[in-house]
């Protein structure tokens, strides 16, 4: 995650310290800290979303952990020392042991999260919600009116999802709305902001897409790189005029770590005294951290590296306790993930802000190139900006699709 709102206006917010570390903290002590874990723990939704990663569906999934098999994972959790998790799907409300899962979660010492559609936040579940302790609820709202329908797969989502906003919202809960970019609905996004200044919602994600899922045939819907860097100046230009404004919202981007790098830069030409301040932070992230400081459990209990990885497993918590899934590196992916930079390839392997990107999302160059070290194809940076201009290409460097490798 980018926090746009903290790297470009210096704004803090409460969980900052997940993403850079607490003050005094060195910056080996703060990339050795627990993974915080989505917990996918239903894969039943009652939307059908044209890019749900976890191909979700209105249907009962066999399998699924049960309350009491959860509550082992947690205590799991826990001895682990995860600082927080994430209670995800499918829809997380569906599963009526919910509120149950996360007080026991809670009374273990983690910290508790929600993403949900929010289709389902009714008064009474939002007053449960805000009684367990959510620290957050993460709504989903893919576009404005009908265009979110169309991607969420249900007519009148976006109505209900909205109502669910102000369920949460009127309770005090601090609700965090998310949006996937995609060609169907980036020139919603100035909407989307109106929509979050006058709901009074306190927190925005907004998502790059993975090729994986539901989306993974679909990557032709991702926007240009072009389109891409618009987006993101305006995300910029807004976060700013927000913050201008006195408006503490947090903004964030998620799952494209170039962000970071093209924030810096931005920082740099625009307000020099704060270039060292916003490069150290994003040095301490550290860029992606599939497999370190993200990771993912399923709705049957098999271990991934983030919530994009369902194909690929590292172990089961229903057989192996998650700290030893997380902390054992006979797995060659679990190895690289860890240690990535020897083996990033192209472009990723020259570029001169690996150290703060971290080669990006890796699940999105394993679904374009078959190859999870390739260069991830969402790096919307020239080759001027990575220094690449300045290196030669390697022997035997074969170049990515879109140009250079
Ligand atoms: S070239 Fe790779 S490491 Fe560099 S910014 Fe782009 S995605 Fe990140």
């Amino acid at each position: 995650m980018i926090s746009v709102s903290k790297l470009l206006c210096g704004a803090a917010a409460p969980n900052d310290h997940l993403r850079y570390g607490k003050s005094g903290q060195t910056p080996e002590s703060f990339s050795l800290q627990r993974p915080i874990v989505v917990w996918n723990c239903t894969r039943s939704c009652n939307l059908h979303c044209v890019h749900c990663y976890a191909t979700a569906s209105n249907q009962k999934y066999e399998g699924e952990l049960t309350t009491d098999e959860g509550k082992a994972f947690l205590r799991d959790l826990a001895d682990f020392k995860a600082p927080v998790i994430l209670f995800s799907g499918g829809e997380p409300v569906m599963r009526g042991d919910l509120f149950d899962l996360a007080s026991y979660a809670k009374g273990l010492g983690i910290k508790v999260a929600l993403s949900t559609n929010g289709t389902l936040i009714t008064e009474d579940v939002a007053r449960r919600l805000r009684d367990v302790g959510f620290g957050e609820v993460g709504i989903s709202l893919d576009g404005i009116g009908g265009n979110n329908d169309r991607f969420r797969g249900s007519k009148g989502a976006f109505d209900a999802a909205l109502q669910g906003i102000r369920n949460s919202v009127s309770l005090g809960l601090r609700v965090s709305l998310r949006l996937t970019i995609t060609g169907y609905n980036y020139k919603d996004i100035p909407a989307i902001f109106d929509l979050v200044e006058r709901e009074k919602i306190d927190r925005v994600c907004i998502y790059h897409l993975a090729y994986v899922g539901r989306a993974g045939d679909k990557r032709v819907d991702d926007i240009t790189p072009a389109q891409t860097r618009s987006v993101v100046d305006f995300i910029f230009e807004k976060t700013a005029e927000l913050h201008g404004r006195g408006l503490k919202k947090e903004i964030l981007t998620v799952d494209n770590h170039v962000d970071g790098v093209y924030l810096y830069l931005k920082v740099k030409r625009e307000q020099p005294e704060r270039a060292a301040e916003v490069l150290e932070l994003l040095q301490r992230n550290g860029g992606n951290s599939s497999g370190i400081r993200i990771g993912a459990v399923d709705n049957l209990g098999n271990v991934h590296a983030d919530q994009f990885w369902w194909h690929y497993s590292f172990g089961n918590v229903r057989q192996r306790k998650f700290g030893d899934i997380w902390m054992d590196t006979s797995d060659p992916l679990m190895r690289g993930l860890k240690n990535r930079r020897p083996l990033l390839k192209g472009r990723c392997s020259l570029c001169q802000y690996l150290d703060l990107c971290g080669g990006n999302l890796r699940v999105r160059a394993e679904a374009t190139y078959g190859d999870v070290w390739a260069p991830d194809p969402a790096c919307y940076l020239t080759d001027e900006e990575i220094g690449l201009d300045r290196s030669p290409l390697p022997a035997g460097t074969t170049p990515a699709a879109g140009g250079r490798p």
